[in-house]
């Protein structure tokens, strides 16, 4: 078919990418692929040539594979030598709406920027980011998408022996706060004001990028997004487990699905990243965390905004300062959306609070206890809340909210399922040991109505309090 690629990203030259070629598989096989997305991407391939195209082995017309550079500030400390180790961005393609999508395979060899790693990614975490990324989607939460894994047949040394995997993964760009920070770092402004350009015109097109107030309007638009995506992460449950900045994107989707995890039992400081000794991005820090990294890319401004470094912090950090009520009027009004109200109110913000604190000390399931609510069903809500509950009932009355509203507004915004941990890991084990697809096919079948009640969706709606109790998640893709 005819297919031809831009490289975009590519042209921008050296200074920002380096030219790499995927390393060559043999036999590389198709085991997952995401038709919808195809069919979105206007990609119409028989199974050897999507292996073939997205190991690597074979490149689309007018793709100039690159590994992109960048820095990041990783557990808080600035790495300035990060860069893309074991991916490769093929090219733009885009999209039926016309939107412009980028091809990035993970785990396709080494590169200039592999430092000491090896440039693979194991067949596991890549099945789990096709998961996670394709039940976040289907959650309503902005995300970074999984075209395909496919699977190397290659041995690989992680933990223990596997086998080797690359996924494709699909973004609207994959422009960091790393990327900015990289060019920062060694005051080069002229591919900063580029990357200014190129960010604004791809995701915020609005601004008009003659302006001079262009850097404000973009930072604080980044605020904006950023807002609206962590508000998504808590509304669900969801742990990224790794906010480095070079995961962060200024488009606000979410990237990097590795060491990521489902809260189950509701706890702010849970967290299950095996490097996270301090819980530095446990699930109730990460509005903090994001407010940081977004404090990261102020820095990165500073010298395009003003030659005068004072006038210029002057002129940002009030955008940045944005920031804490931004997220909380937007935090609150989820909350309340939770609540079965369509506004936020003092009451929906109290209510909200104690409901969060009553789950906490009694170790409370976080989606099964909003599923139970939203069921309106009186059997189905712990005894522990009945107090709460008819503090919420009486609340509910005085908004003058139908009940058909109430119910619709809970299910839109309480899931039936997630990707809960002890399923992710049993669909992997069952992809690695049996090279069998079937489980994680099924899984994802319901994962993709989180909302709806499907034949199978009772089967992973269990909870495992002590399976998550002990869980750990791994960077080693
Ligand atoms: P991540 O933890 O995925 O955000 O990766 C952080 C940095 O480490 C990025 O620059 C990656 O490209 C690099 N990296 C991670 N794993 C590997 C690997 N197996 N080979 C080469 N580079 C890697
Ligand atoms: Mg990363």
């Amino acid at each position: 078919m005819n297919i031809k690629l831009h490289s975009y990203y590519a042209d921008l030259g050296k200074n920002f990418s380096a030219s790499a070629k995927p390393e060559r598989i043999e036999n590389p096989q198709i085991l997952m692929w995401n038709q919808s997305l195809a069919t979105e991407l206007g990609l119409n391939l028989t199974p050897t040539e999507q292996a073939q195209y997205f190991s690597g082995k074979k490149l689309f017309a007018g793709s100039k594979p690159v590994a992109m550079a960048y820095s990041g500030h990783q557990f808080g400390h600035f790495n300035p030598h990060l860069g893309d180790g074991r991916a490769h961005l093929l090219g733009e393609i885009r999209n039926s709406d016309g939107q412009i999508q980028e091809l990035h395979l993970k785990g396709s060899g080494a590169t200039p920027f592999s430092r000491n790693g090896d440039g693979k990614c194991a067949i596991k975490p890549a099945v789990r980011e096709f998961i996670m990324s394709e039940a976040m989607f289907a959650l309503g939460v902005p995300t970074t998408r999984t075209l395909a894994v496919v699977a190397t047949g290659e041995p690989l040394y992680r933990q223990q022996e596997t086998t080797g995997a690359i996924v494709t993964r699909v973004a609207t760009s994959h422009l960091r706060v790393g990327t900015f920070e990289y060019f920062a770092a060694r005051g080069m402004y002229e591919e900063l004001e580029q990357l200014v350009n190129l960010t604004t015109s791809r995701h915020y097109p609005e601004i008009d990028i003659n302006s001079p107030n262009k850097y404000l309007e973009l930072y604080s638009q980044v605020i904006g997004k950023t807002v609206q995506l962590i508000v998504q992460w808590m509304r669900v449950g969801f742990i990224h487990g790794v906010m480095n900045t070079d995961n962060t994107l200024l488009s606000g989707e979410t990237i990097d699905y590795g060491p990521c995890a489902m809260l189950g039992v509701y706890h702010p400081s849970a967290v299950y990243s095996s490097i996270d000794k301090n819980g530095r991005y446990a699930f109730g820090n990460q509005p903090n965390i994001a407010h940081w990294n977004l404090a990261r890319l102020a820095e990165c401004f500073i010298p395009l905004i003003d030659k005068d470094e004072k006038t210029a912090i002057d002129t940002i950090m009030p955008v940045l300062k944005s920031y804490a009520d931004k997220y909380e009027t937007a935090f609150n009004h989820m909350m309340a959306n939770k609540l079965g109200f369509n506004k936020s109110s003092n009451a929906t913000v109290k209510l909200s609070n104690d409901l969060l604190s009553l789950m906490q000390q009694n170790k409370l399931d976080y989606t099964q206890t909003f599923h139970s609510l939203s069921s309106l069903n009186e059997q189905m809500i712990p005894d522990v809340l009945n107090q709460w509950r008819d503090d919420w009932k009486s609340e509910l009355k005085e908004n003058s909210q139908s009940h058909e509203e109430i119910t619709k507004i809970m299910q839109r915004n309480n899931p039936l399922v997630i990707p809960r941990n002890h399923h992710v890991e049993t669909v992997l084990k069952d992809v690695e040991e049996n090279q069998s697809t079937e489980k994680v096919n099924e899984f994802l079948s319901v994962l993709r109505s989180p909302y709806e009640m499907t034949t199978k969706t009772h089967k992973y709606q269990d909870t495992a309090p002590e399976y998550d109790f002990s869980y750990q998640t791994f960077c080693g893709t």
